[in-house]
C-alpha cells in the first residue's frame, strides 16, 4: 500500500516506480552495440497488444524508488543510460535526468512519445504506437524514429510517422520480434525500395542479453 506522501513524491519524479535496472548492450537502434545502463520503470497504460514488457504496464507491482537510490547505482556501472519501461514519460523525467546530468551521463529515451516530454535527453528514440500517437514536441524533438513492423499496413504508418520528425532523425523499421519470420523479408525489400529507412534488429535478442 503506498502512502499519499510516496504517492506525491512518485507524481513529482523524486521516486519512481523500478522494475528493473540492469548493465549490458543496447541492441537495437543507433547505439545498438553500445555498453550502456539500463533502468526500467514501471507504468504504461498505451496497450500495444504484441508488448513483450506487458508486467511493465501496471505502475503499483514496482516499487516506487528515490531517484538518489537510482542514479547511485546507476554511475558504479556506466555514464551511459537508457532509460526505458514501460513509458518512462508517464512520469516526470525532470529530476532523474537532472541528477544522472550532475555525474556527467549520457541519457538516452526509449519512449512512444504519447505523453509531455520531460527531462534532459542526449538521444531520444521514439517509438510511435497508432493507439496512442506522439505528441508534437516529441516529433522535433527525436534523434531517431524506431517503427515496429508487425504487419504490412505498418509500412504506412512508418511512412505517416517519417513525414512528422525533423528532418535530421534517422529512420529504422524494426519486425516486432514474434513475427520477424514473416516480416523480415518484407522489410528487407521495402527498405532496399525506400533507403531512406534503416533496418534494426533486436540484437541483444539474438545473443541472449537482456
Ligand atoms: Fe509495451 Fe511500450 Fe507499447 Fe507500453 S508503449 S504497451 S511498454 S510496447
Amino acid at each position: 500500500m503506498i502512502t499519499e506522501e510516496t504517492q506525491a513524491l512518485v507524481n513529482s519524479g523524486l521516486m519512481l516506480p523500478m522494475m528493473e535496472e540492469f548493465y549490458t548492450i543496447q541492441g537495437e537502434g543507433f547505439h545498438k552495440g553500445t555498453a550502456a545502463y539500463f533502468i526500467r520503470v514501471g507504468g504504461c497504460d498505451v496497450g500495444c497488444h504484441w508488448c513483450d514488457v506487458k508486467e511493465s504496464w501496471d505502475a503499483s507491482i514496482h516499487p516506487p524508488t528515490p531517484i538518489g537510490h537510482i542514479v547511485e547505482k546507476a554511475i558504479k556501472q556506466s555514464k551511459t543510460i537508457v532509460i526505458t519501461g514501460g513509458e518512462p514519460l508517464t512520469w516526470d523525467m525532470g529530476p532523474l535526468t537532472a541528477e544522472l546530468k550532475k555525474h556527467g551521463c549520457q541519457i538516452h529515451i526509449e519512449t512512444s512519445g504519447a505523453y509531455k516530454l520531460s527531462g534532459e535527453w542526449d538521444w531520444i528514440c521514439l517509438s510511435p504506437k497508432k493507439i496512442k500517437l506522439p505528441t508534437e514536441e516529441v516529433y522535433t524533438k527525436a534523434n531517431e524514429l524506431k517503427v515496429i513492423v508487425f504487419n504490412k499496413h505498418d509500412f504506412k504508418f512508418a511512412e505517416e510517422q517519417a513525414e512528422k520528425v525533423n528532418k535530421d532523425c534517422i529512420l529504422y523499421l524494426q519486425p516486432e520480434w514474434s513475427n520477424r519470420d514473416k516480416m523480415m523479408p518484407e522489410i528487407v525489400d521495402y527498405v532496399m525500395k525506400n533507403p531512406k529507412w534503416k533496418v534494426s534488429l533486436q540484437t541483444h535478442k539474438y545473443l541472449n542479453i537482456p
